[in-house]
């Protein structure tokens, strides 16, 4: 693919560590590449950071024609920097994509972009412990008309932020609200891809839980609000005995790529892990019997989040007396370890971007 480069003149002061947050600082280039119909993807560059021209009709403002991913890129102790299972993020892109009807990308095309961006920007990268390039790639309809109809034109861009460290004070336990009102996706509907709406539908619940002092919502599924399905933006994980177990990936759960690391890394230990339908009464009962040994999230942005609480119809329920469990804090130092390097890489997960 030829990707046309035109560095800024004027590159901005890089923030401080203890200043990074989330998603607020962002570096001094994107890439944009434009579909259209009769011509396909086309146009690659990288360019610097500046808002988007969009036309105010333009699909996505009115029809929620977007998807998007998140990965990171890591700065090693040696100062290389490195991605964590990219082409995953890119695959399932992909499959948001075929579920939107929005264009699919070439795979290799879509990695490229990614490496010559971060290439540009990898001073970007902090080495701070704990602190990343956060890399947001998202896809969306662009065509100017209101009319309701397929999609001819899109846009593919990719912005890049330097995150600080998501546990700065230590990794605290949180406290989950299980959502009985709203539901966040249904079988048959987007629940599995990372569109944009996803999180539209998310925000009332997570809106109230936050009032009510919870970190994260739990949801339930939206047919029998029965089945556990995910924490937040975060699968999720239960330890029952000495078996773990997560939900089976039944179409309105998004398939975590830390979810499945998580898998693949329980399982070379020998741990016993199940995907399977895990009902709120099963789950009620272990935490009464005590068999509920530990519970977390777990995504790209926070990697494992241990529940210290999970509260349902006003009962409050205490895991592991709001401590973080042993299996939730291998699974953070395996990952972490791989991810920045400190770990030898056995699964093959890591994507140099440095030499
Ligand atoms: C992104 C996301 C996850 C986590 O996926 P990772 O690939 O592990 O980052 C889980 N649930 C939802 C709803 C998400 O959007």
């Amino acid at each position: 693919m030829d990707i046309k480069i035109q560095l800024t003149d004027a590159p901005k002061q890089k923030p401080d560590t203890a200043e990074l947050g989330f998603g607020k600082h962002f570096t001094d280039h994107m890439f944009i590449m434009d579909y259209t119909r009769d011509k396909g993807w086309h146009d690659a560059r990288i360019v610097p950071f500046a808002n988007l021209e969009l036309h105010p009709a333009c699909t996505v403002f009115h029809y929620g024609a977007e998807i998007f991913e998140g990965l990171k890129a890591y700065r090693t102790a040696d100062g290389k920097v490195q991605l964590f299972r990219p082409m995953e993020n890119i695959k399932r892109m992909n499959s948001s994509a075929d579920r939107m009807s929005l264009p699919l990308l070439d795979e290799n095309d879509a990695l490229e972009a990614l490496t010559k961006l971060i290439e540009v920007e990898q001073d970007w990268v902090p080495s701070a412990p704990g602190t990343s390039l956060y890399i947001r790639p998202f896809l969306f309809g662009a065509d100017p008309f209101l009319g309701v109809h397929s999609i001819n034109r899109s846009m593919f861009v990719i912005i890049l932020s330097p995150v600080g460290s998501y546990y700065k004070e230590g990794i605290n336990p949180v406290k989950i609200m299980i959502e009985t009102e709203d539901v966040r996706a249904v079988r048959g509907g987007t629940g599995y891809t990372k569109c944009g709406g996803n999180y539209g539908a998310s925000n009332r619940a997570g809106e109230k839980a936050e009032k009510l002092g919870f970190s994260q919502v739990l949801w339930l599924d939206g047919v029998e609000r029965k089945y556990i399905e995910e924490v937040g933006a975060m699968n999720v994980m239960f330890k029952i005995g000495d078996e773990v177990v997560t939900p089976a990936l039944t179409g309105s759960i998004l398939p975590g790529i830390t979810r499945k690391s998580c898998i693949e890394i329980l399982k070379s230990k020998g741990e016993k892990v199940s995907e399977r339908l895990l009902s709120i009464d099963e789950l009620l009962e272990a935490l009464e019997n005590g068999t509920l040994k530990e519970g977390w999230g777990c995504g790209t942005a926070a990697v494992v989040s241990p529940i210290g609480e999970l509260h349902y119809n006003g009962k409050k329920y205490v895991i592991n007396n709001g401590e973080i469990g042993k299996t939730t804090q291998e699974l953070y130092d395996t990952l972490t370890g791989i991810q920045w390097g400190r770990l030898q890489d056995t699964f093959n997960w890591t994507y140099p971007i440095t030499k």
